[in-house]
């Protein structure tokens, strides 16, 4: 690491490790290139007593950026085993020995000109690698305020909120700074039907007479990874998961709310529209989901292994 701890040595660009500095584009390429760009946020949790990182879920966010790439028909140049290795390559190489952000990053080559705005053919992409420090604010009772947005979700016949297409983020912004504006922490947002879809950056879950209940994958939301994990461990710890379309005025009087996702992680809500949810704290599905989430990230729960990718952390030092 170079003594600035946010700025890592390298990144990784189409192929090769390169020095953080010397990765840079014509100003000219920026114009149009964001709009079709997509990108994968994955969290990497670093063990203590292993003194190892592992990283959550990769399989499952490689695949989702290649969805993501076919989606905005380009080209997909590296397999799931070449970006793993990239990913597993790049934070050995810049030694992170704690909770680090990994963020690929692809977009249609030449895309700073709008002649090359549609193309019938799969354009080739340009993909780049990031790995940044990020503390993770699991179990730190970092309980949330949230609203219901007066921005509608995107859906799929508009912008497909399946994917992480960059221009998507765009509808988010809007309801969190009009969440931020009007004195809450974070937005929920219904989709064009009414029905709750999620939050600006994660998806939503509540808990309703002990089941745990969250929207569709046809709500208008990411198909998300954290979901899908805590769906399959909600179940493990005994808790009965049901997928189905969810009223607003059904999370003001929910006994719990939690937004869950890659940054979100457990995020407990304790109010929705002013609305006190359960007894305003933390609840018990939310807590034991957390602290189960929790051990799994980090690597200590081994029933849990085939979700997480160790990075070898201990070779990164005794290599250089
Ligand atoms: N919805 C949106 C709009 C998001 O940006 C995210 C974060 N990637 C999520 C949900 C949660 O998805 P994941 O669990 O894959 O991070």
């Amino acid at each position: 690491m170079t003594s600035n701890a946010t700025q890592p040595r390298f990144l990784w660009w189409d192929g090769e490790m390169i020095p953080w500095q010397e990765a840079t584009v014509h100003v000219t390429q920026m114009h149009w290139s964001a709009v079709s760009a997509i990108f994968e946020g994955i969290m990497a949790y670093w063990n203590d007593e292993e003194e190892e990182l592992f990283v959550f879920r990769l399989d499952g966010h490689l695949q989702r950026f290649l969805r993501s790439q076919k989606l905005m028909r380009m080209r997909p140049d590296y397999t799931e085993q070449q970006l793993t290795d990239a990913i597993t390559g790049l934070l050995r190489a810049n030694e992170h020995r704690s909770d680090t952000y990994v963020f690929p990053y692809a977009y249609p080559a030449g895309g700073g000109r709008y002649r090359n705005f549609s193309s019938a053919e799969p354009r080739p992409a340009q993909i780049t690698i990031t790995t940044q420090p990020s503390a993770s604010h699991l179990l730190a009772r970092d309980l949330k305020s949230a609203c219901i947005s007066s921005w509608t979700r995107i859906s799929d016949n508009v912008m497909p909120p399946r994917i992480k297409n960059i221009a998507n983020y765009r509808n988010g912004q809007l309801a969190s700074s009009e969440a931020t504006i009007n004195g809450y922490d974070m937005p929920i947002l219904l989709n064009t039907a009414g029905k709750v879809a999620e939050g600006a950056g994660a998806c939503i879950m509540m808990v309703r007479e002990g089941k745990l209940v969250t929207p569709t994958g046809t709500d208008s939301i990411l198909e998300s990874i954290t979901r899908a994990a805590i769906m399959a461990l909600a179940k493990d710890l005994g808790v009965e998961m049901v997928e189905r379309p969810i009223d607003r005025t059904e999370l003001y009087i929910a006994d719990e709310v939690f937004f869950c996702g890659t940054a979100a992680e457990i995020t407990p809500v304790t109010s929705v529209d002013r609305y006190v949810i359960g007894a305003g704290d933390l609840g018990p599905v939310t807590t034991a989901i957390e602290q189960r989430f929790h051990d799994i990230v980090r690597g200590k729960d081994k029933r849990y292994a085939s979700w997480v990718t160790p990075v070898g952390a201990a070779r990164a030092v005794s290599a250089d």
